[in-house]
């Protein structure tokens, strides 16, 4: 099978008992990316892409682009590309989520079509992203103002907006921030990668 894959270049194979997988560990040639490999008998079959974003401040923009990659790309243009597939597709796990310091967006599926398909849509979304084409989607996902008439009261909204305010009504989310924030204050884990602060330059 790895005959197959003559774009990569294999660093490491070894068997891993625990996990009744043969593993190996590629490197793609042209974009030095790195791919670990599992292969085994267990019909649910995963693929999750993965990158390294650390954060230097609490705006949360890594997690901001988490969400913003999933609505829509050049060969899937969908307003929510993420919704679309919860509902249509025969996934046993799609999801995609900010660490504090790396993203990744894993997805799963016992259907080998269907496999395909959720594999095409998330590197299309990471890697072909449409925000760049439309900025709103950034500001839909991160933060934005409210008006709907003149007299109204100017509120915030937003999609990471909102699921952070959610966060961060409890009160276990702000003692283990308190706990990073104290332990490692010089390092990247003192800073809120899901965010707490708005971006100053919108
Ligand atoms: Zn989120």
């Amino acid at each position: 099978m790895l005959k197959q894959l003559k774009p990569y270049k294999v660093l490491q194979d070894r068997r891993i008992e625990e996990l009744k997988s043969d593993a190996y560990l590629l490197e793609h040639q042209k974009s030095g990316a790195k791919i670990v490999l599992l292969s085994n008998q267990d019909d649910n079959k995963v693929f999750s892409i993965g990158f390294r974003t650390p954060p230097e401040d609490n705006t949360g923009v890594a997690h901001i682009l988490e969400h913003s990659v999933l609505c829509g790309s050049k060969k899937f243009p969908a307003k929510d590309s993420f919704v679309e597939l919860l509902k249509g597709s025969l996934n046993t796990f799609l999801n995609a989520m900010t660490y504090p310091d790396k993203t990744i967006y894993p997805i799963a599926s016992r259907n080998d079509h269907d496999f395909h398909n959720l594999m095409d849509i998330y590197l299309d979304a990471v890697l072909n992203t449409n925000i760049y084409e439309n900025e709103k989607i950034f500001l839909q996902e991160g933060w934005n103002y409210n008006l709907t008439s003149a007299d109204d009261e100017l509120t915030y909204n937003g999609v990471v907006y909102n699921e952070m305010k959610g966060a961060f009504s409890s009160p276990e989310r702000m003692v283990r921030r308190e706990v990073l924030n104290s332990l490692f204050p010089d390092t990247t884990y003192s800073s809120e990668s899901g965010g707490s602060q708005k971006l100053s330059w919108i």
